[in-house]
Formats: C-alpha cells, sequence, structure tokens
C-alpha cells in the first residue's frame, strides 16, 4: 500500500496508488461505496488516515483492490498530472533526525566538519523544523548571503503509526506505519559554525521528503532496501539500509524513552557516505543542480536547487 498527498482542483488530497502510475482520491472513492464504517474525515488527509489505525488500514487495502480494474473513475488520476505535496505536511512535531549513522560517513567527518568524529555510542539526534518541508519535484533555495555550503544528504524516513512512550527494542517495528525518503538538505557553513545542527539544517526548503509513504505491509525488511543519491545524474551515495550503525528499533527504543512518539511522526534515519562536503575539494550544490534519491523498493525523490 502507497499512499500520497497531492493538490486536487487546488486541495489538499489523499491518493492511494493503484499501480505504478495511477492513484486514486480515497475522499471520493469511499464516498461511492458508502462505506460508513470508517468516519469520513479519515480519508481528508495523511495525518487523520494514520491516526485512525488498522481498521483504516484494512480499508485502504481493500478500497486499493476494488478499484484497480477500473481506472475510468474521474477521482482516478494519472500520478504524473499531479502536484506532490510532502506526505504529511504539518507533522505534529519537527522532524526527527540521526546523525552520523553511518560508519563510511562517519569516516567523511574530518573533511566535512574539519575534525574527526568516533564512531557515536549512542545515537546523535537532531531535528528539523516542519517549515523547512517541501515536496518531491519543489525547489531547494538558497541566498548565498546566508549559506555558501549547501549538502544533499539522502536518508530513509520512518512514519511512526502509533503513539508510544517506552517503546522497546522488541516491540519498536510495531510502532512504524510506513517509509518514505528524506533530504536532510544541510548548510554546512551554519551546521559547524553554531555548535548545534538545528540552524543549519532547518532552513526554508531544506526538508524534501516523498514523493510517497509505503506502509510497512508491504515492505516487511527495511534492511534490504538500497539507498542512492545522485547529484545531475552522477552517483554519490550507494548503500544498504543493514548498514546503519544504530537500527529502527534501536532508534525508536531510545527516542521514545520518557518522550511520547505520536502517529505521524517522521524520524529521518541518517545519511551513508558521499556528501558534498566530504569530497576534496568538497562539491556543494549549486543553482540548477538536480538531486535525486533513490531508495528502493519506495520510490525517487528528486528536487532542483536555485539560488536566490
Ligand atoms: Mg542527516
Amino acid at each position: 500500500m502507497k499512499l500520497s498527498t497531492v493538490l486536487i482542483n487546488n486541495e489538499s488530497r489523499l491518493v492511494g496508488f493503484l499501480n505504478e502510475t495511477h492513484v486514486i482520491d480515497l475522499f471520493e472513492a469511499q464516498k461511492e461505496l458508502n462505506n460508513k464504517e470508517i468516519p469520513e474525515n479519515v480519508w481528508m488527509n495523511m495525518q487523520s488516515f494514520i491516526e485512525a489505525g488498522e481498521p483504516a488500514i484494512l480499508a485502504c487495502q481493500q478500497m486499493l483492490s476494488d478499484f484497480t480494474d477500473s481506472l475510468s473513475h474521474s477521482f482516478i488520476y494519472p500520478f504524473e498530472d499531479l502536484k506532490v505535496l510532502p506526505p504529511i505536511p504539518r507533522p505534529l512535531k519537527n522532524i526527527m533526525c540521526v546523525g552520523r549513522n553511518y560508519k563510511e560517513h562517519v569516516g567523511e567527518s574530518k573533511q566535512l566538519s574539519g575534525k574527526s568524529q568516533p564512531i557515536p555510542e549512542k545515537p546523535i539526534y537532531f531535528t528539523k523544523s516542519f517549515t523547512s518541508l517541501v515536496a518531491h519535484e519543489d525547489f531547494i533555495e538558497f541566498n548565498r548571503n546566508v549559506t555558501e555550503k549547501v549538502d544533499y544528504e539522502g536518508e530513509l524516513a520512518v512514519i511512526i503509526g502509533s503513539k508510544g512512550k517506552n517503546i522497546s527494542k522488541n516491540k519498536a517495528m510495531d510502532y512504524v506505519f510506513g517509509y518514505s525518503i528524506m533530504n536532510d538538505v544541510s548548510a554546512r557553513d551554519l551546521q559547524f559554525g553554531h555548535v548545534q545542527y538545528f540552524k543549519g539544517k532547518a532552513l526554508d526548503t531544506f526538508a524534501p521528503i516523498g514523493p510517497c509513504i509505503v506502509h510497512k505491509s508491504s515492505l516487511p525488511d527495511y534492511t534490504k532496501f538500497k539507498l542512492q543519491t545522485t547529484v545531475n545524474g552522477e552517483l554519490r551515495q550507494s548503500a544498504s539500509l543493514e548498514q546503519l550503525i544504530f537500527d529502527i528499533p534501536t532508534i525508536i527504543s531510545t527516542l521514545s524513552s520518557g518522550m511520547t512518539l505520536h502517529p505521524g511522526d517522521i524520524i529521518a534515519t541518517g545519511t551513508p557516505s558521499g556528501v558534498g562536503g566530504g569530497f576534496d575539494p568538497q562539491r556543494f550544490l549549486n543553482d540548477g543542480d538536480i538531486v535525486e534519491i533513490t531508495v528502493d523498493p519506495i520510490g525517487t525523490l528528486r528536487n532542483s536547487v536555485r539560488e536566490l
């Protein structure tokens, strides 16, 4: 089950994928089915859908299978014709991120930040403001008066499905709703100039995410995912999710210790080696560059860079 948030007739709508190319407006589809078991407002956006839990997931899976062979309905659209929005346009909290979570990326920290960093003993957490979110195909924008060192970080994003606190590692995956792709765009001069990462990570447009969320039922083993980042078609990052230093159960368990996680929370799991700042000489992003992050089997998140 693969879901996106899109603009239809200038309104934000939750859509489900019927196949690789076509999506269905779930709110309009449930009206046609006249299904009263799930409250109508559940189908209006991704947040309310995730909060509705298992009954909504089962109803959605049924609806997607019911409509698979009837692509002529007025509420079925070719996905490529639609303007995509961030899957969860206004999450309840900032996006939570894990820093230095791949060994080879830690290895490029001297080139990146000017000093060598050890392999962390505990997960490093920071956040990005939700106001930095942009969608697939939106611009990553920067101004040289603010930053001259804009860098990409391809990452797997985990979407939390249910509320939980003090979650044990062996129960952690029960709290996952699904997966998406995030570019943890970073202003390196601000990131390392202000001691704390927040300023360098939370500029407007510095959190491209999407184009979709894939429910975990379709993708049972995230350690088999492959992540690749290209800039203008040139491969820069390539890794497997089994290379994470702190795996997803560890991330969820430690984050939720004493701190409640909520449905729709977004956790970016860290980036592998190959960021622009890790090259010698460094290769930061410029106006017109196109960054594509593919997580197989989720899809590709593509954004162009625009200097203001
Ligand atoms: Mg990152």
